[in-house]
């Protein structure tokens, strides 16, 4: 699967906002570049003047590819199945399709401190749903699913490290139910608009593809 490999730290400057790509890194002031530098990388002050809506939508479009670490392609087919559902608002259930990921799921439990190391975890097979292997990290989980971490993951300083930190924050969205005695985690409903707590503006990006 491609993804993006450049300098990720640029990315924030490039959306203006902390996307919260490196952990927990992220969260320490004086670690974070974004924190002292602000301004878009490469490019010359901003000029005053007027944005265009397209540039506004396509914006928000790659800052929520950004944020989920993912590419065009399969962006826009998330779109397209949001955008056939019958059952909501197509921005909402984009956002939901994408926090229904595997690796957006092992990291709002706690397990992993960024989506990119779920990512790896998951890829590497220490991640179980349901007691089966799961290595696909744009799996779609659904109400009732059990993650596990595989043992070998479980003895490691970085999982150790993820779940003091996890922990310590007990920021955990409400449709999730980590278990980290036991290193397994549960999704006791469907995430919904309210739980995603990053400034995303879907319809932005719907009113974009529906041109
Ligand atoms: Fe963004 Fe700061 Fe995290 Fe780098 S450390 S990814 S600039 S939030």
């Amino acid at each position: 699967m491609a993804r993006y490999t450049g300098p990720v730290c640029k990315l924030c400057r490039r959306e203006g906002l902390k996307l919260f790509l490196k952990g927990s890194r992220c969260l320490n002031k004086e670690k974070c570049s974004f924190e002292d530098r602000k301004t878009p990388p490469g490019l010359p002050p901003k000029k005053k003047g007027k944005i265009s809506e397209y540039s506004i939508q396509l914006r928000e479009k790659q800052k929520v590819k950004r944020i989920y670490g993912v590419l065009e392609k399969q962006f826009r087919a998330y779109f397209a199945q949001a955008h056939k559902s019958q059952t909501g608002i197509t921005g909402e259930i984009l956002l939901q399709l994408l926090e229904r990921r595997l690796d957006n799921v092992v990291y709002r439990m706690g397990f992993a401190s960024s989506r990119a190391q779920s990512r790896s975890f998951i890829s590497q097979g220490h991640i179980t749903v349901n007691g089966q292997r799961v290595d696909v990290a744009s799996f779609q989980i659904k109400i009732g699913d059990k993650v596990n971490i595989k043992e070998k993951m479980q003895k490691s300083n970085v999982m150790d490290l993820n779940i003091k930190l996890a922990q310590s924050l007990n920021r955990y969205p409400s449709w999730v139910i980590p278990d980290y005695s036991n290193f397994s985690g549960e999704v006791s409903a469907l995430p919904s608009r309210e739980h995603i707590d990053m400034p995303i503006k879907e319809q932005v990006i719907v009113e974009l593809y529906s041109k």
